[in-house]
């Protein structure tokens, strides 16, 4: 096709025009993310940054795996994307007679146009069925619906369309579906940079700026904070402590809903709700004010469990518990106030635990039970008690379990003389100082016996000693299992023996607590013990990385009720009736607590190895 001096005049002005404008939309984001607080680097570990990108972006494994079918609909209108940004390249080339496509591929132009027409056709039925879901199909996709979103379906259908057309060269009107296609490509880049499909652009950044684990947080320098000689402020007081990466994530995100649709508050009917604190952050593009009543309410707040849903589903790296820890933080230490969990923190200060016992009560449980003291040098395993399997009774069963499998495995253990909560849900509840003094307490007592393994039972404090023990004091390390990992390893060893048709009559299912699994990747160890004796088991529907919280994190099982909607346990409850399960079996003393009402028989994974072995 030839193309007049006035056409290629006219298409560079088209082109400046739109670069103006895509300046013009981009500087208040970028001085938005640039005006935000400084943080962490971001480009550590590269080799896996740049896998994640590959397998997120390039793959779209967690649009995929978040929403099958509408994941693999987005998957190929990205892959078709993709493909076309070359065809897109040669498009412009064409009128100053440059063959950009030729010049990459040669002979083989005609086989890659060939597969480009397959693509779009794929890309048409992507852009239709994903319309349908968005504006036909209410009830799965519930938000107003955004004008945008159909403006660009429409122009990605008829980008499309006009391709298959430029294909039949000798078809009339070639040159005026030329200018179509480039007009709406140029319509297409303002409408990208002003809309929430600026994620195109930002998702992959994000995903490739994102922690390498679930809730990664960077403990507070207390010291510097207290000699600092200005007034600093303590976590999210203001939209002005908003660190870069936090205003990169308000820009980023997409609106899915993934985040909301999992979060077990916002499903329970509670007025928490991820989507709409990462949008409001957003709406604060520009304004200052306090993070507290601007981006999320005390209440909102309150009713988090720190479960890692939200973050763990999102499909463009936004990291909500590092937002959430942030007004937590203020909250706690700047604020003090509208805590929910203030008479739990200052029940820990008095003694050292959450349940109000005095120390004697852990020191007759030693005497009840004959539980060995660690001793230095001797002892393979700190055996960590925890608060909740020390004080609650109701735990006393799965403790007793423990040591009695333990002891049959002939497995040296030992446990401290004294113990202090580990701190895990006073930092959850932005209460620093004394997450960092108890850790203090814990890492010297660690130190002072030379402990090399701790084995817990509780993920929330196995959690705590892996990952953030060790951001405190670099030097400090100590191997820590989980005592289903413990357990599956005795029994695929034969140092325990399994019946293995003790539980052929149950029907029995698992829930996966969300800082052994989420958090910690522990999934196969507590069912390769269950299926060691039962050939009955239910998976209940939100399992693995996507099971739903107990209601008992971030202090939540110290709370009697929440101030509207369900209670999260009341709804995981209902999900474990509706399995059919005659038992169920869990890993975390809380998650037990949570939900032991709901079937015949809550077990720890300790007592239900234990009633079989042989
Ligand atoms: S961490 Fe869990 S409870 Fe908190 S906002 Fe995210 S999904 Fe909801
Ligand atoms: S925060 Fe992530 S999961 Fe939530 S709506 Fe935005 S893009 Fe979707």
């Amino acid at each position: 096709m030839s193309f007049e001096l006035w056409e290629k005049l006219l298409l560079l002005g088209l082109l400046a025009v739109t670069l103006a404008i895509a300046v013009r939309q981009l500087r208040p984001k970028l001085q938005f993310v640039l005006g935000g607080a400084p943080e962490r680097v971001r480009t550590d570990r590269l080799g896996s940054r740049i896998v994640r990108v590959v397998k997120e972006v390039l793959f779209q494994s967690r649009v995929i795996s978040g929403r099958p079918v509408v994941g693999t609909l987005h998957a190929v209108v990205f892959f078709g994307f993709l493909c076309f940004a070359f065809e897109t390249i040669d498009h412009f080339a064409e009128p100053f007679g440059l063959h950009f496509l030729a010049f990459l591929l040669g002979a083989a132009v005609p086989v890659f146009k060939l597969a480009l027409a397959f693509i779009a056709g794929l890309v048409m039925i992507g852009v239709v069925g994903l319309a349908i879901r968005r504006f036909l199909m209410v009830k799965i996709s519930p938000d107003p619906k955004s004008w945008s979103s159909g403006v660009v379906a429409l122009m990605i259908f008829m980008l499309m369309v006009s391709y298959l057309y430029s294909l039949s060269g000798s078809a009339p009107g070639q040159k005026v579906n030329w200018w179509f296609h480039a007009l709406l490509i140029f319509g297409f880049v303002p409408l990208i940079l002003h809309s929430k499909h600026f994620h195109i652009l930002m998702g992959p950044v994000n995903v490739f700026l994102r922690n390498h684990s679930l809730g990664e947080h960077q403990p507070l320098d207390l010291e510097a904070m207290s000699e600092a000689e200005e007034e600093v402020s303590i976590g999210l007081e203001t939209m002005k402590d908003t660190s870069w990466k936090m205003r990169l994530d308000f820009i980023t995100c997409v609106e899915c809903r993934r985040c909301t649709d999992h979060c077990p508050a916002a499903s329970s009917g509670q007025e928490l709700n991820p989507r709409e604190f990462v949008l409001a952050g957003r709406a604060m593009m520009g304004r200052e004010g306090p993070f507290i009543g601007n981006v999320i309410s005390e209440t909102a707040l309150g009713q988090c469990t720190s479960c890692g849903a939200c973050e763990n589903i999102c499909p463009v790296g936004i990291e909500h518990t590092q937002l959430l820890l942030g007004a937590k933080r203020a909250q706690a230490m700047a604020i003090g106030q509208g805590m929910v969990a203030d008479e739990f923190l200052q029940t820990i200060d008095r003694y050292g635990n959450p349940f109000s016992a005095p120390k004697q009560k852990r020191k007759q449980l030693l005497t009840d039970l004959e539980i060995p003291i660690f001793e230095k040098g001797n002892t393979e395993y700190l055996l960590w008690m925890g608060c909740v399997s020390t004080y609650n009774e109701e735990s006393r069963g799965a403790l007793e379990a423990l040591i009695k499998l333990l002891r049959s495995a002939e497995v040296s253990f030992g446990v401290l003389e004294e113990e202090s909560c580990s701190g895990h849900h006073s930092r959850r509840q932005g209460e620093e100082f004394q997450f960092q003094t108890l850790a203090g307490e814990n890492m010297a007592r660690f130190t002072d016996q030379d402990v090399a393994k701790v084995l817990s039972s509780c993920p929330h404090c196995l959690h705590t000693f892996r990952q953030e023990y060790p951001t405190l004091d670099a030097a400090f390390s100590v191997e820590t299992v989980h005592h289903s990992e413990l357990l599956s390893q005795l029994v695929k060893s034969g140092q325990l023996q399994v019946n293995s048709g003790a539980n052929a009559d149950k029907k029995i299912t698992y829930h996966d607590p969300c800082y052994l699994g989420r958090y910690e990747g522990v999934y196969d160890a507590p069912r390769d013990i269950i299926a060691s004796s039962s050939q009955n088991f239910i998976e209940l529907p939100r399992n693995r990385a996507r099971s739903f919280c107990c209601g008992g994190g971030a202090a939540g099982f110290a709370r009697t009720q929440e101030s509207d909607g369900t209670r999260v346990d009341q709804a995981r409850k209902k999900e474990i009736v509706e399995s059919g399960a005659q038992t169920l079996v869990t890993g975390c003393p809380e998650c037990k607590m949570m939900l032991g009402s709901a079937v015949a028989e809550t077990l720890d994974i300790a007592e239900f190895l234990n009633g079989a072995a042989n």
